[in-house]
């Protein structure tokens, strides 16, 4: 479910807000998640990132929290009520910035090259401090390790 328009009076993409440890699991993302209404959601974002909407590193819940449903919340790992997931988006942030360049609240095109750049980070762990005890992380590390087959996020562009 997608919770505000995709585009402005003007037809341009809107920014989309990502929390840390977001632009972790997009670049696994192929369609699995707690409920049909967060895969919905999670899979709009996905396209409307390939179709160009430019994204932000956004500290606290993003437009991917704001499609959760109750069932979901309380099926979510990283949900802002458990006093772990501050921690683990500060060190998801730090990684994605490290990596990409690009600081909090700073919006850019997250293109094929940085979405490679990401994948190349993931892949060898350098990145993933935030994966930490998610209960996602054998089904992300088989993922990646295949070669991020089958995922949905290409980049800007790139669908
Ligand atoms: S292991 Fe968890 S936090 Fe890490 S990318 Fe996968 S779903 Fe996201």
């Amino acid at each position: 479910m997608q919770t505000e328009p995709c585009c402005n009076a003007a037809q341009e993409p809107v920014t989309i807000r990502l929390r840390g440890h977001h632009f972790l699991c997009l670049l696994t993302y192929k369609g699995l998640g707690y409920t049909p209404a967060f895969v919905e959601n999670m899979t709009a974002v996905a396209m409307r990132i390939n179709a160009g909407a430019k994204v932000i590193l956004h500290a606290g819940p993003d437009d991917i929290c704001g499609a959760l449903t109750p069932a979901d919340r309380a099926a979510c790992n990283h949900d802002c009520a458990k006093p772990e997931t501050a921690a683990l988006d500060e060190m998801a942030e730090k990684a994605t910035a490290a990596v990409l360049g690009h600081g909090l609240d700073e919006a850019f095109a997250l293109d094929a090259e940085k979405v490679a750049q990401l994948r190349a980070a993931f892949l060898t762990g350098e990145s993933r401090a935030a994966c930490g005890l998610c209960r996602w992380r054998a089904v992300c590390d088989e993922i990646a390790q295949s070669g991020y087959a089958h995922t949905l996020l290409k980049g800007a562009h790139a669908a």
